[in-house]
């Protein structure tokens, strides 16, 4: 009997699930719809949407053109049900993001403020959400919680840092934030985060991989919509591939990896640290721009085209130096291509989505992944 009856909360829970998670990747649809398409009996959809228009997750937003008979309802998710912030901590910056359950960016910030392991830095931190949140002017009870994303190898239960070069928190916890944080609180490799927000949307694309051209070089795999992680967490980070033997020295000790190559830090020490200023020299044909960007993707193409040999999907380039490349996607696809061993067609390359903080949203977008799952 008790079987019997957790059976049935849990067919429930099941059931309530699939509707609501069919209605986040849909437009607004009618009940007899839902019910046709999910193979569920009327009654069944007609009571769980109840309960959740009760919980405010559902809305209706009108009614449907009459086909004969009563006018139907439309039924549609409500994306500002609930809200998350995302930050991307890097060395010299904290940027923070407010995005509602549709992964749209309410608001951003970015601050200047070095990572120090310490009290004081993390009190910051605390100080800046609490500050974001009120600017943002959003019901504290709505926000699920804070997705912090770290240029670090994390544990594989992701409350401890394992390995970090580009900021000291080796052995960090993720206790030092939420001791300062009043929301619950999760940590996300950086590079992992970016990707996850690229494939989000994405809603035909399971597979992709995801190339972060930042000022170190990170990247993500993702496989049916998921992170793979690796054994160790250390997946993706193809920045550390070696393409040139005994070639320049990398910030991990070792010779000839990508990022030595590759982060965007080889183009922007040209214009002091401003990469958009030297994307805009390289527009007016700069002459020392274009060298720089000439030897730049000679490294970039044999990158890809390993990506692509390796995975056999479609590339994402991404990052602060990859968000600037728009313009040269059709030279870039061309030069891939000729690389290509099976076909002459460089289109599974790609440009990155978000342009801005990208790595941010998908920090946040990991706890709206958990909270549709919770429903
Ligand atoms: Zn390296």
């Amino acid at each position: 009997m008790i079987t019997n009856r957790a059976n049935s909360i849990e067919i429930k829970k099941i059931n309530r699930n699939v509707i609501y998670q069919f209605l986040y990747r849909h437009d607004p649809i009618s009940i007899q719809e839902i019910a046709q398409k999910l193979n569920l009996s009327l009654p069944t959809v007609t009571h769980n949407l109840k309960e959740l228009l009760e919980r405010d997750l559902v809305i209706e937003t009108g009614l449907f053109e009459s086909t004969g008979g009563r006018k139907a309802k439309a039924i549609s998710y409500n994306p500002i049900a609930k809200y998350a912030i995302g930050l991307d901590i890097t060395k010299n910056h904290v940027g923070a993001v407010l995005i509602d359950l549709n992964g749209n960016v309410i608001k951003h910030v970015r601050k200047q403020y070095p990572f120090v392991n310490s009290k004081a830095y993390f009190e910051w931190v605390g100080v800046l959400i609490k500050q974001f949140i009120d600017e943002c002017k959003v019901d504290d009870k709505k926000i699920l919680g804070v997705g912090i994303a770290l240029p670090a190898i994390l544990t594989h239960d992701k409350k401890m840092v394992n390995y970090a070069t580009v900021i000291d928190f080796k052995g960090g916890n993720i206790a030092s934030f939420s001791e300062c944080i009043p929301y619950p609180c999760i940590l996300s490799n950086d590079a992992n985060a970016a990707g996850f927000a690229e494939l989000w949307f994405e809603g035909n694309i399971q597979n992709a991989v995801y190339l972060s051209l930042n000022n170190s070089v990170g990247g993500s795999i993702i496989f049916s919509k998921n992170i793979y992680t690796g054994e160790n967490q250390r997946s993706g980070e193809f920045g550390h591939m070696t393409i040139v033997p005994n070639g320049l020295t990398c910030y991990c000790g070792q010779k000839g990896c990508v990022d030595a190559y590759c982060s965007a830090k080889i183009l922007s020490d040209s214009t002091d640290g401003n990469i958009a200023e030297f994307f805009r020299l390289l527009k007016v044909k700069n002459e020392p721009q274009i060298v720089l960007w000439e030897e730049y993707l000679t490294h970039l193409v044999v990158v890809i085209n390993n990506l692509r040999m390796l995975y056999d999907c479609n590339v994402i380039v991404g990052g602060y130096a990859g968000a600037y490349m728009d313009e040269y996607i059709e030279h870039l696809r061309e030069l891939v291509s000729r690389k290509n061993t099976f076909e002459r067609d460089g289109s599974y390359l790609q440009i990155c989505r978000y342009k801005l903080e990208a790595t941010a949203v998908g920090a946040a977008l990991q706890l709206v992944d958990n909270f549709i799952d919770s429903i």
